[in-house]
Formats: C-alpha cells, structure tokens, sequence
C-alpha cells in the first residue's frame, strides 16, 4: 500500500480507448477514494465528468466503466460485487447495475479498481487484463457464439482456466436495449441495457487474471465480522432460506401476502406458485448451489433438465426475479420451462426481469387483441403458454420478428405498436419493472418512482421487510429510524424511512457489498475502517450514499429528466379484485404528496427533482453546481 493509497484499494483506474487502442492509468489519491470510494459514486463522477449531454448510448461517445469497492476482493462474505455504468440505452439517462460472482474480486487481485472502456472498436475484441499486463484482442471468432463457448475459447486460447470472464453474449451483439453483461456465465450485471452498450462497442468480454492481494489496513477488524456471518448464516432465518432454497425461498410468502407479480400485475397471487417456488426447485432439479467470492451461504443454484428442455448446470439456475418474471408473471407454473429460458437468457446475454416483462407485455397485448397471430408468427401467445415463452425469450435475442420490436424494450414496443398498447408497458423511465409488487409495501413506489435507474429493486425500500425485533429493524434503529411502519403506510415518517434506505443502499452500491449480506450498519463501518484504515462514521457513510444519488440525479436533469418523470404505471393506482390485497390501492394524491415531501427532505429542486446548488455544496460537489445550468437535452 503506497502512502497515497488508503487499505482495500489498488489505487489504480485502467483506462482503455477502443478507437485509438490507447490504453492508460490513473492514480487518485486518498480524498478521490474517500469521496468517491467506487461502484455507483465514481461511476458517476466519471459518467457526469466525461459525458457530453445527448449522446448516442449507443454510440463511441458514451462511456463504459467497472467498478469495484473498498469491499470487492476482502476476506468476508458479501465481498464478491462491483458495479458497472454507461448512460442507458433504455432510458437514454443514468445507468448503473451490480453484480456479485468472482470477476470483481479478480479485476482487484490484477491491480485495478476500476475499468474505463471509452470509443469504439473496428472489428470484435476482447480485453485481456492479466495483472499490470494489458492487451486488446481479436475477437472475430467469438462473435455470435454462446457464452458457455466463448468463455471455454478464452480460457483455452490464455491457457488458464483460472482465467475470469466479464462478456455479453449474441444479444448484446445485436444491441437489444436490454441486453445483460455477465460474470462466469452465471452472474449477471442485468439492468439498464449495458451489454446493449458493450455490443455497440464490439466488445464480446473483459477476461482478467490477478495474483495480488487486496491489502487490508487492520485484517483483524475484518476477520472479526466475517467471522459473525459464517457463525451465524446457518441460524439467520433470512440466510438459511438462502441458502436452502435460493433467492425464491420468499414466493410461498409473497404468494401468502397478495405481493407475488402475476400476469403483468393484473394480479397479486398466482395459482401455480408452489409449482415454481424454490422448495419445488430443491426436490426436483436441483444438481449443486454456487456463491460468489469469500461467501459461504450459496445461494446460487445450479440445475439440470432432460430432454426435451435439456438444461445444462453450468449455467446455473434461475432466481428469484427470473422465477417471477418468466414464471407468475407470464402465467407459466412449469419449473422445467423456466429453467430453460433462464438458460436461453444466459447464453444470449438477456436481463432476465426485462425479458419476462416485455413478454408479458406481449402476452397481455395479445389476450386484449392489440396483437394478433399475423404479429406473432402464428403463436398463441397467450398467458400461461410456457412453449411460447420459451420461444419468445429466443425470438428477442435473436431479434426475430415481433421479438425484433420487444427487443427494444416495452416503452419503445408499446410506441412502435400504439393501439393502447402503452397501458400494459410496465415500465417507469423506459425500464421495466422488477418483480416486486408496490401495492402491499408502498416504500417501493416512492423508490420506484425516484430512482435514477428507472424502476430498481435494489436501493428502494421493501417496507415488508422490517417486522419488528428483525434484524432490519435492528438496524435501522442505529439510524434513528425508531417506530414500526405498516407497509401500506405512506407518511412523512414514511417517506424520511425510504430516503434514509435509499442513501444507505447506494453506499452499499458504492462499497459493493452483496444485498443479501445482513450486516448492519456498524459492521459494514467495521469493514470499511478495517479496510482502509480509516476512521470514519455511518455519517460519513451516508454522505457517500447520498453524493452517488445526487450525481445520478444531476446526469439525469441534463438528459431533460424532471419531476414529472418520477412516476409509476397507473395500474398500481387501481387495486386488486382477489386476494389478501383485494380493493387495496395506492392512492394518486398520497403518492403525490410523498413525493414532494421527499424532494424537500432531500434538499431537491420540486419541480426538476434535483438537488439545489446548496445541497451539492453540502454534499461536497461543488463543481457539480455548473452543471444545473447545462441545457436539457430530452
Ligand atoms: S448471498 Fe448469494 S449473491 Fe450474496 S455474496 Fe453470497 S452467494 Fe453471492
């Protein structure tokens, strides 16, 4: 570690111009990292830094960049994530996605905190990072291949088969607008359309081989706390369903509670949950679990299906967002179907909660009679046809007649189809809507409407999931969130609870430490200060939540983003006509009224929904108060 270069860190950022075959490092200092720190924070220094406003996504101007976190690559659970930004060429605004497995803790073994891929390349390439050495390489013969293939190419032609691959897949290729990049096949960064971006860039990978250790500032402090998850991650009710069953052990629960994505959202529950759930999933084909580095809960799942589906586990299996999405949400109840479009959607390259909406879409739009046979292609593309899924799913990645227009996403489809297909467009911002219903935890419409991304999952409130005496409520107690809060409940104390999360979540985004870790406030302070050496605060913490946020939000009012932008499908302002949540619907006026109250409880203009110069300052950005002033480019 050199005395510019706080614990945790490499202290390096790789940049490479795909145009020029220039390739260069940085080396920020200690304040760059502690403002800063990674994933979302400095993506979105770069992001707003280097972008113009009104570029092409998917053009040379626009700009792609891995990030880890202090945490990528230590010795803990949780530690196996980075993050990845461009400007999205779904919303045409800020895009910024994580994802966990063993690439990112690679990419800091080789000496890097950070990838900034700018230009665009001639021909196919892949990027090969082996430590301090690195190179651009042919990829021709990759192009078009799947990505169990193209990953078995690289490692055979580095003859090293420890060799970890970041790459896209044939749909990212063809540029569908959601297209996913993936970690060692299985982990996907999977919303906001970067391997649309990747593709457009004829990128096919980033391969990356490190033999140096994550320096650590106090490895004890950080041993201690990874020491209390593997005591304890067999007995936690939350990490034991994990790892048991996956990330869908929660469908009988969301079934229970009205909350499980049906049918685009025409419904709350669906009949054939059990049939999907991941109970189901381990007494039947399930063939091993999987992690992502360091961590011991396994929560991956590895699956195997004859013919004719013949689904092979080293694509793994499909979580809970997949099981939602090509599962209740298309009306399929049949597991072994699902499983294979999980794996169609791996080896393409697809964001799984995208392609299960867009279908939905499809289907929704079909049983209403704005789409027919003659656009189909003769399928029945009706809910609940699971042969149609499966072939849709191809279709899209393929780019293949109405899978062609759903490629580009249910907000442009809906456009492109017109006839009131815009109605069933689940979609807020252009992205489409993860499998989380608002209706019965309405923190998440307050999260949908004002993340930056467009519909998220990830940083907004699932207000369900703080029953008293829990582990979460625990928490957020050190933040001085004292009462319990119905889920239905859509206060100011409501509203202060969602933007406290909110800000907290993008640290966690920034440090990139796994969601479904449970550490608490105080342990992840302990594994920053472990790391780095530091002595900071959960305030401070905070603030680098909050800097990342506002940076997103600041991307956006550029791009022409206003308040009127942060809204959610009126669907879910109508309720439900069964189950538990029956005549249960969130109410336009309360939404409203939250919402206001969140601008001024963040410090945000009310009508851009951005931060004032004053709250920049505060948030130690001032150089970003001049680009307020920039021309809405919308
Ligand atoms: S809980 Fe699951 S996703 Fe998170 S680090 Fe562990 S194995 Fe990876």
């Amino acid at each position: 570690m050199t005395e510019r270069t706080p614990g945790g860190y490499t202290g390096k950022i790789l940049r490479v111009n795909l145009s020029d075959k220039s390739i260069s490092i940085e080396k920020p200092d200690d304040k760059f990292y502690r403002r800063y720190f990674g994933g979302t924070a400095l993506i979105g220094y770069y992001l707003l830094k280097e972008l113009k406003p009104g570029i092409d996504p998917l053009g040379p101007d626009n700009k792609i960049i891995f990030s880890a976190g202090v945490i990528t690559g230590i010795p803990c659970a949780g530690s196996g994530r980075s993050g990845v930004g461009s400007k999205s060429p779904l919303t045409n605004g800020w895009g910024d996605s994580q994802a966990g497995g063993f690439w990112p803790a690679e990419l800091k073994r080789a000496g890097w905190d950070a990838i900034i891929i700018e230009g665009k390349a001639a021909n196919p390439v892949y990027l090969w990072v082996n430590d301090d050495k690195v190179e651009i390489r042919d990829a021709s013969h990759l192009w078009g291949k799947a990505t169990k293939e193209v990953e078995r190419q690289i490692q055979d032609e580095l003859g090293d088969k420890s060799v970890r691959v970041a790459q896209i897949g044939p749909a990212g290729e063809k540029v569908v607008r959601f297209a996913c990049i993936l970690n060692d096949i299985t982990h996907a960064y999977g919303r906001n359309g970067h391997g649309a971006v990747m593709g457009s860039k004829m990128l096919r990978a980033i391969a990356v081989r490190g033999r140096q250790a994550v320096p650590l500032a106090n490895p004890e402090k950080v041993r201690e706390v990874a020491k209390w998850l593997a005591d304890n991650y067999k007995i936690l009710s939350l990490t034991k369903g994990l790892s048991d069953n996956g990330t869908a052990d929660g469908v009988p629960e969301l079934n229970a509670d009205g909350i499980l994505p049906t049918r685009n959202f025409q419904e709350g529950q669906f009949e054939g949950y059990m049939d999907i759930s991941g109970q189901t999933m381990t007494e039947t084909i399930l063939v091993g679990r999987g992690n992502c580095y360091a961590c011991p809960i396994n929560c991956k799942r590895e699956v195997k299906v004859g013919p004719p589906y013949n689904v092979d586990p080293i694509y793994g299996g499909p979580e809970y967002e997949t099981i939602a999405a090509l599962g209740s949400f298309c009306g399929v109840n049949d597991l072994k179907a699902i499983a294979k479009g999980n794996q169609i959607c791996s080896a393409y390259g697809l964001d799984t909660i995208a392609t299960g909406n867009a279908i939905a879409f499809a289907m929704e739009c079909f049983e209403r009679g704005i789409l027919t046979k003659e656009d189909t292609g003769g399928i029945e593309l009706k809910f609940g046809n699971a042969e149609a899924m499966m072939t849709m799913v191809e279709m899209i990645a393929r780019r293949e007649g109405l899978g062609d227009i759903l490629a580009e996403g249910t907000k442009r489809a809906a456009e492109k189809i017109g006839h009131g297909a815009a109605e069933y467009a689940m979609q807020i911002k252009g992205q489409e809507i993860p499998m989380h219903e608002p209706r019965g935890k309405v923190g998440l419409g307050i999260g949908y409407a004002t993340s930056p991304t467009g519909a998220d999952h990830v940083h907004s409130l699932h207000d369900n999931e703080y029953p008293a005496g829990s582990l979460g409520m625990e928490g957020l107690k050190e933040l001085g969130i004292l009462e319990l809060l119905s889920p239905l409940d859509l206060s100011p104390a409501k509203v202060r609870m969602s933007q406290y999360h909110v800000n907290w979540e993008h640290f966690r985004n920034c440090a990139t430490i796994c969601v479904s870790i449970p550490f608490s406030h105080s342990q992840i302070l302990q594994l920053v200060n472990g790391a780095t050496g530091w002595n900071t605060s959960v305030f401070e913490l905070m603030k680098v939540g909050e800097r990342a946020l506002a940076l997103a939000r600041v991307f956006n009012a550029r791009e022409g983003y206003t308040a009127k932008d942060d809204i959610i499908p009126d669907r879910f302002y109508k309720a439900f006509n069964s189950g538990p949540l029956k005549d249960k619907k969130i109410s336009r006026e309360a939404m409203h009224q939250a919402l206001q109250t969140y601008y001024k409880m963040a410090g945000w203009d009310p009508e851009r929904a951005v931060p004032t110069a004053e709250k920049l300052q505060e948030l130690d950005l001032g150089w970003v108060v001049a680009e307020l002033d920039k021309p809405a480019r919308k």
